[in-house]
């Protein structure tokens, strides 16, 4: 690593990953220049952001926003707008690494623009890869675009299998389980969105926290997984693992397991992602075995989550179904969270959608946002009519 200062882009820099992110800077404040913040719609977070750190530019999402936020600016901050703002903002020079903390598949375009300038992608948005996988690393590898990841569980088996690649049999994605891994099916027809909220070991944002409680996230992890280490899915395998603790393992031909351990906070693997390959002292809390005592292995339970399953099948199904899948679930889990559908609805609505899709199995790009488009609204208009 040089003496200067890793000049980043945060998209996404009020959110979570982006809040824990910009605390890493701080913690390391002679490493980091922080030169693009960008974030969805929260005016008011991000010119407080744009005052500390004095990017050269900040994007919003959300151009109804523009007046409001350019008033809070300074002259020498430029403003971009939409997802155009975004692409250009994670086009700027002289940049090294742009950490891509938005949520959904909104950051599909952005990830491309900054690969296409051969950035180092710091990844915290599996939708990109979910349904733009093939796209994303094709173009990656084309641009000597390196792309690291930021969930815990990939950055986990990112670093265990640094050298180990070619004699992988299986890759162990561990999960929590979420809040309801020990309902039965009729507790599960209750759950609420603020139990829905409460995340046992990690946190996070809403979205996030809804995928993790129905295992859609987990599904969503296979699939990450398959495009980042190019693993087939009958080698990629789930295990939960209720104290969070073993973050995922790699399994080796010659019966070795490697496996990433430490507490669960976020702000590990996205500092990792931004040092890589150097390692800084963390803020995060010292693991504590003694402590702990015991970590408890159980098979995740696709009766009563069958999100994950329909991971597997979308991804295995390929082509445009994926972004299909993640598209379906994006609506849904909006809408579980303005309280306008029940929690298994979101299961049944997601279903739905992918049934009726007819997959195109080579997309390009554009292909891939039809098929994202049709799949929100085709969502929508089965909520709204109440057909699910
Ligand atoms: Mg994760």
């Amino acid at each position: 690593m040089s003496d200067r200062p890793i000049n980043l882009i945060i998209l996404g820099s009020t959110g979570s990953i982006g809040e824990q992110a910009l605390q890493v800077v701080d913690m390391h404040p002679d490493k980091f220049k922080v030169v693009g913040l960008a974030a969805r719609d929260e005016v008011d977070v991000l010119a407080q952001q744009a005052e500390k750190y004095k990017p050269r530019a900040v994007a919003l999402g959300e151009d109804k926003y523009y007046g409001q936020l350019k008033k809070k600016l300074s002259d020498q901050v430029r403003l971009l707008v939409g997802t155009e703002g975004m692409c250009e903002l994670a086009s700027l020079e002289d940049v090294d690494t742009v950490l891509v903390a938005v949520s959904g598949a909104v950051g599909i375009r952005p990830t491309l623009a900054a690969i296409n300038k051969s950035r180092r992608i710091a990844l915290a948005n599996k939708e990109t890869l979910v349904a733009a996988g093939d796209l994303v690393m094709n173009l990656a590898q084309k641009m000597g675009s390196m792309i690291i990841p930021v969930d815990s569980e990939h950055s986990a088996i990112f670093q265990c299998l640094a050298g180990e690649s070619k004699f992988l049999r299986n890759l162990w994605l561990t999960a929590s389980g979420g809040p309801f891994r020990d309902f039965d099916q009729e507790q599960l027809e209750n759950v609420t969105v603020d139990m829905a909220l409460k995340h046992p070991n990690w946190k996070m944002g809403p979205k996030i926290t809804i995928d993790s409680a129905t295992l859609m996230n987990k599904g969503l992890e296979v699939i990450e997984a398959h495009h980042l280490f190019a693993v087939d899915y009958d080698h990629i395998q789930v295990l939960v693992q209720k104290e969070s603790v073993i973050h995922s393992m790699v399994e080796l031909v010659d019966g070795s397991f490697l496996g990433h351990l430490g507490v669960a906070d976020m702000r590990i693997p996205i500092q990792y992602a931004l040092t890589y390959p150097e390692r800084f002292n963390s803020p995060a809390a010292q693991l504590d075995f003694s402590q702990l005592g015991c970590i408890h292995f159980q098979k995740p339970d696709t009766g009563k989550f069958p999100l994950l399953r329909t991971a597997y099948e979308a991804g295995r199904e390929g082509g445009t179904m994926p972004a299909v899948m993640n598209a379906a679930n994006e609506v849904a889990v909006k809408h579980f969270l303005n309280r306008n559908i029940g929690f298994m609805e979101i299961t049944a609505s997601v279903t739905k959608v992918m049934e009726r899709h007819d997959v195109n199995y080579h997309p390009d790009l554009e292909e891939i946002l039809l098929a994202d488009v049709w799949a929100r609204e085709f969502c929508q208009s089965l909520i709204v009519k109440g057909d699910i």
